[in-house]
């Protein structure tokens, strides 16, 4: 085999309060339907990437609202009635329980 070998991340586990029963920790399907199939679970590099991935999609989504926001803040500000309507955001702020869709 050349290169480095794909190291097993997930294996069977005996559990103590029953010895003669199998978990499969973290487990992925490969193994599950077959004892000896190579594991198939992302390494730990594999899944900082994906957290990497996802955290820089959650920063571009969480700033473009912040744009949005400022966009919506900056047109009431100028706006003739803007007490009321900053009034009517901090009412409907403090009045919702559930989030926004
Ligand atoms: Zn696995």
């Amino acid at each position: 085999m050349t290169g480095q070998a794909r190291m097993l991340r997930c294996a069977w586990i005996a559990p103590a309060e029953d010895p003669d029963a199998r978990l499969l920790i973290p487990g992925c399907p490969d193994r599950v339907q077959d004892w000896d199939a190579p594991c198939a679970c992302p390494t730990t590099v594999e899944e900082l990437g994906q957290a990497e991935t996802r955290i820089a999609e959650l920063t571009a989504e969480l700033q473009a609202l912040r744009h949005h926001v400022y966009g919506l803040t900056t047109a009431i500000d100028a706006h003739p009635d803007r007490a009321s309507l900053f009034a009517a955001a901090d009412r409907w702020h403090m009045t919702q329980k559930e989030e926004p869709p």
